[in-house]
């Protein structure tokens, strides 16, 4: 299985790292001909804003756009919010393919990134440690859209639609491989 990991910018080594301990294959996409052949694509966090400009510059809007259309594709926190279709914000590029709103920052600033244990639907064997970086929140979700998991208060911090998933955490910082199994098991079962 080959897994594309979006490598502009942000945390896509430490995603790269979870994909190879799993036993898939990482590849780093920075032009869309690394789209080719690949089975699945993670949109690493990061700082959306710059993902998206750089997106604009290397041409790789559309092809990650047509990619995600089709093809199973997750996106952690900064990815989550280059998913979404709605972000409340006009300028700024997104791939608008996955049915849910999204509010970026939602804790506010750096200093209110913070980690909590939370169940995960599909995952098995406790609580995930999840860890939140200036994350986004789901306020919204589409007809076709699962929720996952949320906070105490019913905030959406992970959801999932047919091939699309959407974490407002890292996953890839963490030890804990469960997420990336979820989405491997989500990219094998597709028929
Ligand atoms: N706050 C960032 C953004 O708006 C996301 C942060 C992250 O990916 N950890 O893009």
């Amino acid at each position: 299985m080959k897994v594309g990991i979006l490598a502009l910018q942000g945390a896509f080594i430490e995603h790269a790292k979870m994909v190879r301990r799993l036993g898939a294959e990482a590849v780093e996409v920075r032009l869309p001909a690394h789209l080719d052949g690949l089975d699945a694509l993670i949109l690493p966090g990061g700082e959306s804003t710059t993902i998206g400009k750089l997106a604009v510059s290397y041409g790789l809007i559309e092809p990650l756009r047509e990619f995600a259309k089709s093809k199973p594709t997750w996106g952690t926190c900064a990815g989550m919010i280059f998913l979404a279709k709605d972000i409340g914000i006009d300028r700024q590029p997104i791939l608008g393919v996955m049915d849910i709103t999204v509010n970026r920052n939602a804790f506010g600033r750096q200093i209110d990134s913070f980690e909590a244990d939370l169940p995960i639907r599909g995952i098995e064997g406790g609580d995930v440690h999840a860890v939140f970086i200036r994350a986004p929140i789901a306020t919204a979700v589409g007809d076709g859209v699962e929720v996952l998991g949320a906070l105490a208060d019913d905030r959406i911090i992970a959801a999932r639609q047919g091939h699309l998933l959407a974490t407002a955490f890292h996953p890839e910082l963490t030890d804990d491989a469960r997420v990336h199994e979820l989405f491997l098991r989500l990219v094998r079962e597709r028929p």
